[in-house]
């Protein structure tokens, strides 16, 4: 036994110490709600010393708006037997410190019979933090919701546990469908790998962000998503899962895709090109070839990109083309050079590099465009012509070394004999014997069929005018050679003036003639090739003026060359940069230096075209000038790409930029208006407290004078009326008519600022009660109209009976009221509300109605419809019944239309079990409840 009393004791101390190391705050009070029992954590939490606290009622520690229901709740609890309870489940509950402040608890209680004697046990926690935790949560979350960004939350193992606004937006999925789902149901197929990639690196701390994917809708279609993604820890800083955003970029993309198109526009168009076309960046790296520059130079995209562009350049250009372009990109002129370039095989071509400078929105240089254009045919045109002319003149020379060495022949044609003689080297010329028997008939049968007739001719006259015989002709030597030669003479005269003789020289000329034909012919292949260049081209004199245009020009001008002769160009310039081209041409044609610019000509269907005009100086012996050779290319479409592809790329990071500021914006905006609303909370409060404060004194100090007022005039009404005159006695009347309606106001005032004041409504009220007290109350009234009240059943709420009657009254009271020519007819009926445990109570009368846009007006204090004269009143009772209504946690309302009656309905909760789900502690807990909604109804 001693053992067992030792046992229980050793427990006993263990459970106490147990409790007064509790975390929670456990205090036990007997049946009297005095403490017996106070631990360490309820002093804490109370701030008030155990020894204090025993003994004192419990009532110290709860908020005097809740005691006396919390008695009736502890009564309840104990009668029904049951052990434990949680208390609060659905609402916060309140509970006060010693120095009075007020804070939010959760709670359980227990019960149990000790030594006879009920005692409970109070657990409870101060909630306080929590609650501010959870509005902070609860905002946060408002702002996650409000996102169009998906955000969406997973555990390590992928499977989906929040999923926002934004998210059934973006994904088509609702929260519902999306919540406990693996996150792969948003992959496509063919990237399913992403996703524990993604868990990989998220289990190890890391974060992804901004990276680009593509994630598939619930209707199966496909999107282009941002998403960034990281870790989410728990409290001890462990990961438990992932936190993804996920943004819509498919019109990034899209934009992106037509970019990407039209960069393909421009390759496409850039290897139609007759020419190289190349792209590169201001420091000398390429970026581009079109195909044809590696056909040509059989190089590879990455032996050509970057500083690979100079490989195939020729070893003697090289340093030049440095140069060259080192001055372009120095001054942001144009760079042109000419150089030869390597093709695959081996051999080597001439080309002309031009580049020109793409300027971004800042002026600085975003990119050279350029183009290479084969000019071998053209460069050896112009070597060969060069060569033609010194073998030209290397002939002539050799003429004259041949007068001088006698290498030319004699003749003499004796006309009385008809003989023709000639010296050796003559007939050597001919191709004949120095003994060559010759007279003028076998001498032009020696000739070239078709020179024959012109020779003859040309001796014929020479004998009748008077003038030298000077003429060239092929002869034909008896082995076929066909020789050109040159024959000079003169007529001698005898004294009568008459002819005898005609004698001259011959000279061998085939290889002057031939140079010349070879020039000919070189003329010819330049003009073909001339006309087959994709260009216009044209040469004009040393001084500006035009002799020559190539096929191309006139097709493209639909000019003739009269048309275009000399200076006549200028009709197929645009009017308004004439003046410029000129300036400019003008400047070329007297420095001699070569002539480049970008202007519009118009073709043959009226329209312009952008040409690149490129004009070189060709050069003699000396340096002179001798002529210009100019080309127009064609370059509007190049134009047009590169104006696209600029345009496109400035719109792109317009959007940028936008899509960054909306966004800084937005995220201002949502704090800005967040600390706005706090600060109209605040304020709001403040001076609805003060105004409630207010009304309640000034009208309770009010009545007091008004009474004394009253009762002297009452006086003055029994003492003296009779001494007293008709005008005086009406006076009175008014007077005492004036304290009624004062009364009434101040008390209606009065019974409006009550509201709050008095305790939670927690009782039980039968409406039919109310309404027999209504019915006593409004009496008189109901008398004077000829009304009539009616009622069908009435459930049993929960409330507060004298504000309930309050309610009933006023709206009552206003049904007989508001009447017209009939007499009034009010009727009180009651239904279940779409709630569970809720009625909705209607008061209907055929009065004078209501315009709608007053429906939500005459709630509002002191607002009225009518004038004393008319229907007399204060304009409070409908306010009065709103607050009490919204301080019952229901909401009131009115139906009606003017001249058809109005029927005024309000909720309320139930007393007894209306719906299938209510619990049995529900009741009691209403007790407590705090209702926010009847807070801000002040
Ligand atoms: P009052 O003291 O003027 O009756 P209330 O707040 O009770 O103040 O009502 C506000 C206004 O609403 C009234 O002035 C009246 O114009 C209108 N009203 C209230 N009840 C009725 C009703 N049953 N029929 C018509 N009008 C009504």
């Amino acid at each position: 036994m001693a053992e067992r009393t030792a046992a229980l004791g050793e427990s006993e101390r263990r459970l106490a110490g147990v409790i007064q190391s509790a975390m929670d705050a456990i205090l036990t009070v007997d049946e009297q709600q005095t403490i017996v029992m106070f631990n360490g954590a309820a002093e804490k939490v109370f701030r008030c010393a155990a020894a204090e606290a025993i003994g004192q009622s419990l009532t110290r520690f709860i908020p005097q708006r809740f005691q006396d229901a919390h008695a009736g709740h502890i009564h309840k609890f104990a009668d029904t037997g049951l052990t434990n309870r949680i208390m609060g489940a659905k609402a916060v509950l309140w509970a006060a410190r010693a120095d009075g402040q007020e804070f939010q608890i959760e709670a359980s209680i227990s019960q149990v019979v000790a030594g006879g004697r009920k005692l409970f046990t109070v657990i409870l926690r101060d909630v306080t933090e929590r609650v501010q935790v959870e509005a902070v949560r609860e905002h946060l979350a408002s702002v996650v919701d409000s996102s169009d960004d998906a955000i969406i939350s997973k555990d390590l193992k992928g499977i989906i546990n929040g999923w926002n606004r934004g998210a059934e937006k973006i994904f088509g999925y609702s929260a519902a469908e999306a919540m406990g789902k693996p996150m792969l149901m948003l992959f496509p197929p063919e990237r399913v790998n992403e996703e524990s990639d993604i868990l990989a690196r998220i289990g190890r701390g890391e974060s992804v962000q901004h990276f680009e994917t593509i994630r598939v809708r619930k209707d199966g279609t496909k999107i282009d998503v941002s998403v960034t993604i990281s870790p989410i820890h728990d409290g001890s800083g462990a990961i438990v899962g992932a936190s993804k955003v996920a943004r819509d970029i498919t019109d990034r993309k899209r934009t992106e895709a037509a970019l990407q198109e039209s960069e393909t526009n421009f390759r496409g168009l850039a290897n139609l090109a007759p020419q190289f076309a190349w792209i590169c960046t201001n420091e000398g790296l390429n970026v581009y070839f079109n195909e044809r520059w590696f056909k040509y130079t059989g190089l590879t995209a990455e032996q050509s990109y970057g500083r690979g562009w100079s490989t195939p350049f020729h070893p003697d250009d090289k340093q030049r083309a440095w140069e060259a372009w080192n001055r372009a990109t120095a001054t942001g002129e144009t760079y042109r050079i000419e150089s030869r370039l390597q093709a695959a095989d081996g051999s080597y071509r001439w080309f002309l590099m031009l580049g020109e400078p793409l300027r971004g929105a800042d002026g600085s240089i975003v990119k050279w465009f350029g183009t290479c254009i084969d000019i071998h045919e053209m460069k050896q045109a112009q070597a060969e012509r060069v060569l033609a002319e010194q073998s030209l003149y290397d002939s002539e020379e050799r003429l004259r070394l041949a007068l001088e060495g006698a290498r030319l022949g004699t003749w003499n044609w004796d006309l009385k004999t008809g003989e023709l003689v000639g010296s050796p080297l003559a007939f050597a010329m001919f191709g004949l014997p120095a003994d060559t028997k010759f007279d003028f008939g076998i001498f032009i049968s020696t000739l070239h069929p078709n020179d024959r007739a012109m020779v003859d001719e040309a001796m014929k006259r020479t004998l009748a005018e008077h003038v030298g015989y000077d003429v060239e002709y092929r002869c034909i030597w008896p082995d076929g050679t066909e020789r050109w030669i040159a024959a000079k003479g003169r007529v001698y005269r005898n004294g009568a003036g008459e002819p005898i003789r005609v004698g001259g020289i011959v000279f061998d000329v085939t290889e002057r003639r031939r140079s010349l034909e070879r020039l000919r012919e070189s003329e010819e292949r330049f003009q073909a090739m001339a006309n087959g260049i994709p260009q216009l081209a044209w040469m004009a004199k040393a001084d500006g003026h035009i002799f020559w245009y190539n096929q191309r020009w006139y097709d493209y001008t639909g000019t003739t060359f009269d048309q275009m002769d000399g200076w006549a160009w200028e009709s197929v310039h645009d009017p308004e940069m004439l003046p410029n081209v000129l300036e400019r041409w003008n400047g070329s044609i007297a420095t001699g230096e070569p002539f480049d610019m970008e202007f519009p000509l118009r073709g043959a269907d009226g329209l312009f075209r952008m040409f690149l005009t490129r004009v070189m100086p060709v050069r003699d012996g000396e340096g002179r000038v001798t002529r210009w050779f100019g080309t127009n290319t064609d370059i509007s479409a190049q134009k047009e790409s590169e104006r696209q592809l600029s345009e496109q790329a400035q719109e792109l990071t317009r959007q940028a930029v936008e899509l960054k500021r909306t966004r800084d914006g937005l995220e201002r905006n949502v704090i800005e208006r967040t600390e706005q609303l706090a600060e109209a909370n605040r304020v709001l409060e403040r001076s609805n407290t003060e105004l409630k404060q207010f009304a309640y004194i000034a009208s309770h100090d009010l009545q007091s004078p008004l009474r004394s007022i009253g009762g002297f005039v009452q006086l003055l009404q029994m003492e003296y009326e009779e001494k007293l005159g008709e005008q005086a006695r009406d006076w009175i009347r008014r007077t005492v008519k004036s304290i009624a309606q004062m009364q009434t106001l101040i008390q209606d005032l009065l019974s409006f600022s009550r509201v709050e004041s008095r305790s939670r409504p927690s009782e039980v009220v039968a409406l039919r009660d109310v309404f027999q007290d209504v019915m006593a109350l409004l009496e008189s009234s109901i008398r004077d109209t000829g009304g009539q009240v009616t009622c069908d059943e009435l459930p049993t709420v929960l409330g507060d009976r004298s504000q309930l009657v309050q309610l009933m009254q006023n709206l009552i009271g206003n049904g007989l009221k508001y009447h017209g020519a009939e007499a009034p007819h009010v009727h009180v009926s009651a239904a279940p509300g779409a709630k569970d445990n809720e009625w909705i109570v209607s008061v209907r009368d055929n009065g004078i109605g209501i315009d709608p846009k007053y429906f939500e007006r005459i709630f509002e204090i002191f607002k009225r419809l009518h004038d004393q004269k008319e229907y007399p009143g204060t304009g409070i009772g409908l306010a009065v019944c709103r607050r009490v209504v919204e301080r019952h946690g229901g909401a009131i309302w009115v139906e009606s239309e003017p001249g058809q009656g109005s029927v005024f309905r309000f909720s309320i909760g139930s007393a007894t079990i209306t719906g299938k789900t209510e619990r049995t502690d529900e009741n009691d807990q209403l007790a407590y409840q705090h209702q926010t909604s009847s807070d801000s109804a002040g």
